[in-house]
């Protein structure tokens, strides 16, 4: 029989019917270790108690209102997020796309009411990637994306991160309006910038007086470590930062975060959505905010994604025919591999762990924050087990 989903997925052929933590069920009790986490969104796992509580709670009280009305949990989402970051206002939608066009249109609407509506252009980097509406397809540095879709919008251009002269010379030209950049690029392949790369994208974008906007859809809430990545770095806080995946850890919720002066043109009627910040998002997003801020979260992220990368840099060692590098910060955790990634997470199958697929050959490994040493372990002795059983499938066949 056909399916009725339009197919544009791929999907591992797991249907789970309950999860916890770091595991997924299958009816039959089979238990997978998700290494995927709904795509680095479920930061606290599967049926966190503290989530369920909130959502539960929320679900009998009010579900969804609209923005016409003022929603409850809003005002209390947003202090949290601005007083854990350089912002001063935040946009609430749904999903992390949403945030992305939210930071686009606030960084053109800047230049507009400082009476520049010349400046529209936006810098965007090679390998990246920032959502999959027609404003984020066109910011993304993967001309994929675009493919039958029509004429590229005009108005973004892509460099190489390493391209510093063609940067300096597009970023100061006089149509230019904003510059985004992920500070660890999840889908193109797991990588991290450096510290010297934002700082110089920072100062650079300052000096010329064009925005700069962090997609920390993937990066942010926790996944390296600090609630943002960017925050690892001195001086690099961006103007404007999209936010979502782990902000709702399971929930549809997004935000776009900006600066007072930066969201200065973002008044009544220039934006909106529906379901953006509705009353469910709100309650489960402050109980995962609460829990994922927390130093305590924090720092089991840092110590056991040190753990765990160590541990699997002696596995990239004992088997260089099959992973050439590890990369990522923190438990955004990339493997760049020698065989066929795709064939390579299809052989994590058959060891019950699911991993990410990403551009540039790599599979990605983003379990939750709360990741045990012993779940680590797990994860190491699933992925070297599927090096050898990859190793002997190639043999096979060659
Ligand atoms: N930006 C980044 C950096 C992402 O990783 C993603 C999703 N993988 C998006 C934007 C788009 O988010 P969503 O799928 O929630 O629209």
């Amino acid at each position: 029989m056909t399916s009725p989903i339009m197919p544009v997925y791929n999907p591992a052929p797991v249907t789970p019917v309950r999860g916890e933590g770091v595991w997924l069920e299958e009816a039959d009790g089979t238990r997978w270790l998700d290494c995927i986490s709904g795509v680095a969104t479920n930061a606290l796992g599967h049926c966190h108690p503290a989530l369920v509580e909130a959502l539960t709670r929320q679900a009998g009280k009010l579900w969804h209102t609209s923005n016409a009305i003022r929603v409850p949990g809003q005002i209390e989402l947003a202090e949290r997020l601005v007083a854990h970051s350089f912002a001063d206002r935040v946009f609430f939608s749904n999903t992390g796309t949403e945030a992305v066009e939210c930071a686009i249109k606030t960084a053109r609407r800047y230049h507009k009411v400082n009476g520049q509506p010349e400046r529209f252009e936006v810098i965007g980097f090679t390998g990246s990637f920032h959502g999959r509406t027609y404003g984020a397809i066109n910011a993304s540095g993967n001309p994929a994306y675009l493919d039958g879709f029509g004429p590229p919008l005009p108005g973004f251009l892509h460099l190489a991160m390493d391209d510093h002269e063609a940067f300096a010379e597009a970023v100061a030209r006089p149509g230019m309006a904003a510059v985004i950049v992920e500070p660890v690029q999840g889908e193109g392949g797991a990588r991290a910038f450096s510290g010297e790369d934002l700082l110089r994208l920072r100062q650079l974008c300052t000096r010329h007086g064009v925005l700069l906007i962090h997609d920390e859809v993937q990066s942010g809430m926790g996944r390296t470590g600090k609630l943002f990545a960017h925050q690892w770095f001195e001086g690099c806080a961006p103007d404007i930062m999209a936010v979502a995946k782990a902000l709702g850890s399971g929930f549809p919720v997004g935000a776009c975060l900006a600066t007072e002066e930066a969201s200065k043109g973002m008044v009544v009627g220039t934006h909106g959505s529906t379901f953006g910040g509705n009353p469910l998002g709100m309650a489960v997003a402050l109980a995962a905010f609460d829990v994922i801020a927390s130093e305590e979260t924090l720092a089991n992220a840092r110590t056991v994604s040190d753990y765990l990368r160590s541990r699997l840099q002696a596995v990239a060692e004992r088997n260089p025919d099959m992973i050439v590098e590890l990369r990522g910060k923190g438990m955004l955790v990339g493997l760049k591999l020698k065989p066929n990634n795709r064939e390579f997470l299809m052989k994590g199958w058959e060891q019950h762990i699911l991993l990410s697929g990403c551009g540039d050959n790599c599979v990605r490994i983003l379990p939750p924050l709360i990741l045990t040493e012993a779940e680590a372990d797990e994860i190491v002795r699933r992925v070297e087990a599927t090096c050898a059983a990859m190793r002997v499938q190639l043999a096979a066949v060659a």
